[in-house]
């Protein structure tokens, strides 16, 4: 499948000093997926508009990133900025962006956003957890904006994508599915949290004990997840691609390898015949990281 790689130089420049989120991780991705590159098609993200910010997030959260940004504040203890960071983020959300348009353009038909800071717990009126913007969640409206009106989230980093709930909770149009370690942060994401009110039954979040390997995360993959996208139907799939759940991540308790992980990829990606469009999230052992992406891109490229 024609698969684009979306990601800039410019992302190293969001600076968070000693942080597990570091560059780094992006250094890592990048050496990582060279042999890959003459299959993808390269492309740099444009930078988002507030306009487009809007799509997800109130004035008032843009104004705090970007204030915050200026004078190199950080917003929250774990969630840091430098002077690039509002930059960086605009052009994170920016990839979504240019993802979707080369999707309705005919350019490609899936696409891997390599980017930073990640996104899946900025909620609509807070920066949180290491993210600033919801870059999947802007992502899915504009996406709504171009013609796919049922946008299916899958979010199979370690964490539960608060942010990314919290903006779909009462929306049909949206479905969001979670796996997640339970106990992790941010604590959300319970399996009775089902939506609310016309998004009643759009919100599916599953728990997995710590210790759990690939039988337990797979199960799930392979048996839970394939009916709620045949039912749902979606025009378009957006994947939270957080690499947190391997086995070497020094931030979680999952065991699930590599392996598990190209598993866990190739079954969504037989769930449905659409577009594909995937967002880096987390995935903190910066070796492992690379290694990780690079199954992704291995499979998406199929
Ligand atoms: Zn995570």
């Amino acid at each position: 499948m024609k698969t684009a790689y979306i990601s800039d130089p410019f992302f190293l420049r969001h600076e968070t000093g000693a942080h597990p989120e570091s560059p780094n991780r992006l250094r890592a991705i990048t050496r990582a997926v060279e042999p890959l590159n003459d299959r993808l098609i390269p492309l740099t993200p444009i930078t988002a508009s507030k306009s487009i910010l809007r799509l997800n997030h109130t004035p008032e959260h843009i104004e705090t990133v970007q204030e915050a940004s200026a004078h190199a504040e950080a917003l929250d203890p774990d969630t840091v900025c430098s002077l690039d960071s509002y930059e960086a983020a605009c052009k994170a959300v920016g990839a979504g962006i240019t993802a979707i348009d080369g999707i309705v353009e005919g350019r490609f038909d899936r696409a891997f956003c390599a980017v930073r800071p990640p996104g899946h717990h900025a909620t609509p009126t807070q920066s949180m957890g290491f993210c600033l913007f919801n870059n999947i969640a802007i992502t899915a409206r504009y996406a709504q904006t171009q013609g796919f009106e049922k946008v299916m989230i899958i979010d199979f980093d370690v964490h539960h994508g608060n942010g990314t709930q919290d903006a779909f909770y009462t929306d049909d149009t949206v479905f969001y599915f979670s796996t997640h370690q339970t106990f992790a942060y941010p604590g959300t994401g319970m399996e009775n949290h089902r939506g609310e009110g016309a998004g009643e039954g759009y919100t599916a979040n599953f728990l997995i004990m710590p210790d759990s390997g690939d039988t337990e995360v797979l199960e799930i993959y392979h048996d839970d997840l394939p009916p709620l996208v045949e039912h749902f139907a979606p025009d378009i799939i957006l994947v939270s691609a957080g690499y947190d759940l391997h086995e070497s991540d020094p931030l979680a308790q999952l065991n699930v390898t590599t392996e598990g992980i190209r598993e866990i990829v190739r079954s969504i990606l037989d769930t449905a015949d659409v577009p594909f469009v995937f967002f880096l999230e987390g995935g903190y052992d910066v070796e492992a990281l690379g290694e990780n992406v690079r199954v992704t891109l291995e499979e998406m490229l199929v």
